[in-house]
């Protein structure tokens, strides 16, 4: 018997990057698995790549009627969810003295709203079943901070704060949240990055190199699974030791 053998899970954003080896990995580990993103065919189309029976749904995670919509459509589709991943994330870098209120806002809707939305929406079910796994993807700027960032990092930290106290209130039914704090990973996020600058930043990590998708989705894995359960309100850095 496979670890997620007919559990439900929905990874918001599980297009590409840490949210598509996250769905991948649930899919080979016998979940049911569900994915979204902002438009409709790339999300069917990453769904059908992950692998069969995958489902993909156009969901803006900054909309929370949108959400309510996405978590009410997977529920009937593949049945209630038992581990939510709330992956969704974007970047809108710039000094804090430029930075607009747009950028500002966008990043913490995304970033910290959504996952708030996603486990509002998901509580009734998790808390029926007595049973959920939810893990919130935060990042080193989240514990650290990191200049020209200062919307992510508000975003990510508060993430972190958002899954200790969601932590608390439903411990006794049996429903956990904890984080996972990346550190510098290969994925659209970082390709951007000129490679003066990553050279620069993967000489910060002590491990040497940046971290792949793979990585990260171990340890949601592990977070989502039996061996977890008594794991609850935790940050897990993988990070190859970039926030010692
Ligand atoms: P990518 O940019 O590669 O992918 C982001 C994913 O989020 C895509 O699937 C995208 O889907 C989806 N997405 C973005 N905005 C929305 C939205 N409004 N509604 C629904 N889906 C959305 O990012 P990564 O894979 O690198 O990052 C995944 C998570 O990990 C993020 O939360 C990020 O902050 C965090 N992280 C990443 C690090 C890194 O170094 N890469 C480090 C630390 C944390 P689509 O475009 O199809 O809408």
């Amino acid at each position: 018997m496979a670890r997620f053998d007919g559990k439900v899970v929905l990874v918001t954003g599980g297009t590409r990057g840490i949210g598509r080896a996250c769905a991948e990995a649930f899919v080979r580990e016998g979940a049911q698995v569900a994915i979204c993103g902002r438009n409709q065919e790339t999300a069917e189309s990453a769904a059908a790549e992950i692998g069969e029976g995958v489902k993909g749904y156009a969901c803006s995670m900054d909309d929370p009627v949108a959400v309510k919509a996405l978590i009410a459509a997977v529920a009937t589709d593949l049945g209630p969810i038992a581990v939510l991943v709330n992956n969704a994330g974007i970047t809108r870098d710039g000094l804090l003295m430029r930075m607009k209120d747009d950028d500002w806002h966008a990043v913490m809707e995304t970033n910290l709203s959504g996952a708030f939305y996603a486990c509002r929406a998901a509580a009734r079910d998790m808390l029926k079943q007595r049973y959920g796994r939810i893990i919130n993807l935060s990042s080193v700027v989240g514990l650290h901070g990191q200049g020209g960032q200062a919307n992510y990092a508000a975003s990510k930290a508060g993430l972190i704060g958002f899954t200790k106290a969601y932590a608390q209130e439903v411990a006794s039914r049996n429903i956990t949240v904890n984080a996972v704090a990346p550190g510098y990973i290969t994925t659209d996020m970082t390709a951007d990055l000129d490679e003066a600058t990553l050279k620069i930043l993967t000489g910060r990590v002590p491990a040497g190199r940046a971290g792949t998708p793979a990585e990260i989705a171990a340890a949601v894995l592990f977070l989502a699974s039996e061996e977890a359960a008594y794991i609850t309100g935790t940050v897990l850095s993988v990070d190859g030791g970039l926030g010692m």
